[in-house]
């Protein structure tokens, strides 16, 4: 089975948190690792969301196997002092024009604006423009700093309605407002959902289903309830989960006859990686 990984950070040798929560995950934060697990595991390749700087240089050095979503985060709009000005909607639309450049993601949350806010409109023009997918950071944020209401998986809706030639992506199901998330994926045909993020660190997954068994059933009744397997993708959120661990999870919640979509081909389809496949 073909898989592609919809949703990891590349931020190899970084101190700090990236290196400890790669560690926690049973990893190290390297390229070379990370390609290595991607070979050992039959992952064909990975879509990078992208954070820290805007420049093009910054995002010259992907692998060949990663594709990338340029990145509005809480980091870069601090540089442009909170604002989002031409100069930065300038440098998205660089971006968008290079085959490497899969899609846009916007961090609400981490970034105090509702996705509906006018700030963000030209990301959606650009996205018409150029055919590309909005990846969106969508519910629980790390750290305190975020606020939630801001990333609260309800607002999708309202921005896939007026924006109905663009398409989206929910990252994280909008976990864990998993009720409102299947709604607003089911509502809207527009919308997407990767299933990055949901855990973090090792997993023990026959451990996890029978401690957590509440999530876990929670967690397959509105993917149940969304009823459409074509709208998921498969993601790891690298470096934050172990990835084999990952795959076995995504299998437990997934019926099997719908992995090879949800694996790769969804995510194929929304990015733009045929070749892949
Ligand atoms: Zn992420």
């Amino acid at each position: 089975m073909k898989i592609i990984d919809a949703h990891l950070h590349f931020c190899p040798g970084e101190p700090g948190y990236f290196e400890e929560i790669a560690k926690a995950a049973g990893h190290e934060n390297t390229e070379e690792h990370l390609l290595a697990e991607y070979d050992r595991l039959g992952i064909a390749g990975g879509v990078v969301m992208g954070n820290r700087g805007l420049t093009l240089e910054d995002h010259d050095r992907y692998p060949d196997r990663l594709r990338y979503c340029i990145g509005l985060d809480s980091f870069c709009l601090k540089e442009n002092g909170g604002r989002i000005g031409k100069k930065t909607w300038d440098l998205v639309e660089q971006h968008l024009q290079r085959d490497r450049c899969v899609g846009i993601k916007l961090y609400p949350g981490y970034h105090p604006f509702y996705i509906t806010d006018p700030i963000y409109e030209p990301a959606y023009e650009l996205a018409a423009a150029y055919g590309k997918p909005v990846a969106v950071h969508m519910g629980e944020t790390a750290g305190t700093g975020a606020i939630l209401k801001y990333s609260h998986p309800l607002t999708m809706d309202e921005a896939a309605v007026t924006h109905p030639r663009v398409r989206f992506v929910m990252c994280h199901f909008g976990n864990p407002w998993l009720p409102d998330a299947a709604c607003v994926v089911r509502k809207n045909e527009n919308v997407t959902a990767d299933l990055s993020g949901l855990l973090e660190g090792r997993i023990i997954v026959d451990e996890f289903f029978r401690e957590q068994r509440g999530y876990g059933e929670y967690l397959i009744t509105w993917l149940r309830y969304m009823g459409d397997y074509s709208r998921f993708l498969f993601g790891t959120d690298w470096p934050l989960a172990n990835l084999e661990d990952y795959i076995e999870f995504t299998k437990r919640v997934i019926p099997e006859k719908y992995w090879e979509p949800v694996f790769a081909g969804n995510a194929a389809r929304v990015y733009g990686l045929d070749q892949w496949l």
